[in-house]
């Protein structure tokens, strides 16, 4: 074979398999939308595949022309259709009062609907994605003259502002096809505009767009390769629900005589003069018209709803059904008793799993933990180890798509499987939450004092507003905010104070259960200070238990009285602060505390190597790639946990009781990894 054979087919075969590559890319949201929202695109697309064949080969194959009322029965000798005849062999949906063909009537409607309804969405789509784009992007007068324009002619009902435009054309063009076509879609042109041009304004302001712009990238290079494919997304689900749209307004504008000219077939057309012929009886010549315009509206609205649900990630993941637990529920482990009233939270068995378009992805695999009373515990791990969503499943604030199982009792009462009325009444009152970025979680447009009197009434409706602003100026006044900030909006308060305000507004109900996620996160050294102090003074009544949720080891060993340490969505550690600081069995712990770093470090540490994609957990330990402890059966075997102290547990089998024998004379490690090393 020769070279040059050999690298077409080279070329050919990598041409193929990029082109199967992009095909793969483009289906992959197809592959995870929801079974149902699959069937409803296939349906829909069966009926407007049906259609088009109709309007494409059906006047080729079927008898009869739309506009025709007389046979040749002979060379030069005609005979008349039978007027108003009933449904027959010859004639299956009947014949009209002129004569015509009912079921030619019907296949002639359905190729200028379909023109018609093309035409329509793709100039209303050309017209009003452009201008929206340049508007929304370049500003100033120019924005606010299409505005204006756009706000006149959206303000106009639909089918009167058709009609006009139809009758203008009509008088000065020609009422044809592409008139019709015209004025029906002029209609929806305000319908884009205004879409693309509200995302255009809120994608400008994203970081990349930024980014971009400091590098030097030309504005109409932004525009088409940042800012356009940013917010045609949307574009697919409008011209969906405006092809349906189309294809009633044009059968209006038929139905009033404003359409195309007659005989042209057109189905609105057929029944505003098949309406006389309802009262005799004759329901053939008014009923399949309607029947075909039913039927396509139908089609192309299943597409618009199953298209919608497959470009929008959310509405996909909320139409997904969760991953699924195996179906005997693993038994509560050794703990607390759940029904302990000195206890805030009773955590057991807890799993909480996404969606993927393989198999379930376990954030959190298997926790079991409680919180009393006046008691605190900081939850550490790396980023992605499923500490933020077990923050979120204690309050049952789960992603959509996203599900969780086993036990998660607050103050006795059981939380997973609650109703959302219920949960409701919960959040806020029995349990709450502590942000970071404080100034993306409050209202901008709402005075502090509006969220705390929102928030106090919301659970305590006999408090009056007065009674409500009077508790939030106490708490606020305890949080070291002056009360007199009330009517301050969020961007006039410093991030400490916003932060503050966000505690504030967290305690003011006293909840049993206080869940801190990385609080700090946003603020200098000083500032976190004050809100960690504040945070642990909070706790000195005992009447709320307290979550820390952080990657910073540091602000654990200031707020909090025990540690939980997560990997890989499961505790592979706990203990009181000064066990796990001082003396952390896990090799894992040990490896997180030798890499922070303190005014004592004299060598940087970091733990080898990535946590395990979880979803596809390797069997075993999930740390055994990167422990540098690992024995063979640590891959084979999942480490239970184990006793290692006072209060203290691991799962790891360099210790008795987590399931495997211990090798003999095998030492394992102990004291301050920072001090002995890991
Ligand atoms: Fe390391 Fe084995 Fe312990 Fe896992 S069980 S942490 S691999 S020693």
């Amino acid at each position: 074979m020769s070279d040059s054979t050999l690298s077409k087919q080279a070329e050919t075969a990598s041409g193929y398999g990029y082109f199967r590559a992009r095909m793969r890319h483009y289906a992959k949201p197809f592959r995870q939308a929801s079974r149902t929202s699959r069937w409803l695109v296939f349906a829909g697309l069966g009926i407007l595949i049906f259609f088009t064949l109709v309007a494409a080969v059906g006047p080729e194959l079927y008898g009869f022309g739309a506009t025709q009322y007389r046979v040749e029965t002979a060379p030069g000798q005609f005979q008349q259709i039978p007027q108003l005849a009933p449904p027959s062999a010859t004639h299956p949906m009947g014949t009209t009062r002129d004569g015509f063909d009912v079921m030619a009537r019907v296949i002639g409607g359905a190729k200028l609907a379909l023109i018609v309804m093309g035409l329509a969405v793709s100039v209303a789509m050309l017209i009003g994605v452009s201008l929206g784009l340049a508007s929304g992007y370049r500003g100033g007068p120019i924005d606010r003259i299409l505005v204006t324009v756009m706000d006149s002619v959206y303000a106009f009902p639909p089918l009167v502002l058709a009609i006009i435009i139809s009758f203008i054309l009509g008088a000065f063009i020609s009422p044809g096809v592409f008139s019709a076509a015209f004025a029906v879609g002029v209609v929806y042109i305000p319908q884009y505009f205004r879409v693309v041009r509200n995302q255009t304004l809120a994608v400008k302001q994203e970081t990349f767009v930024e980014a971009a712009q400091s590098l030097g990238a030309k504005s109409r290079s932004i525009l088409t390769r940042y800012v356009f494919f940013n917010v045609v997304h949307t574009v697919p689900v409008l011209l969906t629900l405006n092809a349906a749209d189309a294809i009633l307004t044009l059968a209006a504008l038929g139905f009033l005589g404003y359409g195309v000219q007659p005989p042209t077939p057109e189905w609105g057309y057929d029944i505003s003069q098949a309406i006389t012929d309802v009262s005799s009886g004759i329901w053939w010549t008014a009923f399949w018209p309607g029947v075909a315009i039913v039927t396509l509206v139908t089609g192309i609205t299943l597409v618009g709803e199953g298209v919608n649900d497959v470009v929008n990630p959310l509405l996909r993941a909320r139409g997904a059904s969760g991953p699924r637990l195996p179906r005997r529920q693993k038994k509560p482990r050794k703990g607390a008793d759940v029904e302990d009233d000195s206890y805030a939270v009773s955590v057991r068995d807890l799993r909480v799993g996404y969606r993927t378009p393989k198999r379930p992805l376990w954030a959190v695999d298997g926790v079991d933990f409680d919180i009393r009373y006046g008691e605190s515990l900081g939850l550490v791990g790396e980023s992605g180890c499923g500490k933020s969503t077990l923050g979120r499943a204690l309050m049952q604030l789960l992603a959509p798509g996203c599900r969780a199982y086993g036990s998660v009792r607050l103050g006795g009462e059981e939380l997973i499987g609650q109703s959302e009325r219920r949960l409701r009444q919960k959040r806020g009152d029995d349990v709450a939450m502590i942000f970071q970025e404080p100034m993306t979680r409050l209202n901008p447009l709402m005075r502090i004092g509006d969220h705390f009197v929102e928030m106090i009434r919301t659970h305590r409706s006999k408090i009056s507003r007065k009674q409500a602003r009077a508790m939030a100026r106490d708490v606020l006044s305890q949080m070291g905010v002056p009360p007199s900030r009330i009517d301050n909006y969020a961007h006039e308060l410093s991030g400490g104070m916003r932060q503050r305000v966000m505690i504030a507004l967290g305690i003011v109900l006293n909840p049993k259960l206080l869940i801190a996620d990385e609080p700090t996160t946003s603020l200098d050294v000083i500032v976190e200070s004050q809100i960690l102090d504040t945070i642990a003074a909070l706790l000195g009544n005992k009447s709320a238990g307290l979550l820390m949720i952080t990657h910073n080891l540091g602000i654990v060993a200031e707020t909090c009285d025990r540690v939980a340490v997560m990997y890989a969505g499961r505790i592979v550690e706990s203990g009181p602060v000064d066990a796990i600081f001082n003396d952390p069995k896990h090799p894992y712990t040990r490896g997180l505390l030798a890499s922070t770093v303190s005014l004592e470090t004299t060598t940087l540490h970091s733990i080898p190597g990535y946590p395990p994609d979880l979803l596809d957990p390797p069997s075993g330990c999930r740390f055994a790639e990167r422990c540098p402890y690992a024995m063979a059966h640590c891959t084979e075997a999942d480490p239970a946990l184990t006793d290692v102290g006072p209060s203290q547990s691991a799962a790891c089998f360099l210790y008795p009781g987590a399931g495997q024998d211990v090798p003999a004379g095998l030492t394992p490690p102990s004291g301050n990894p920072q001090v002995v090393g890991i």
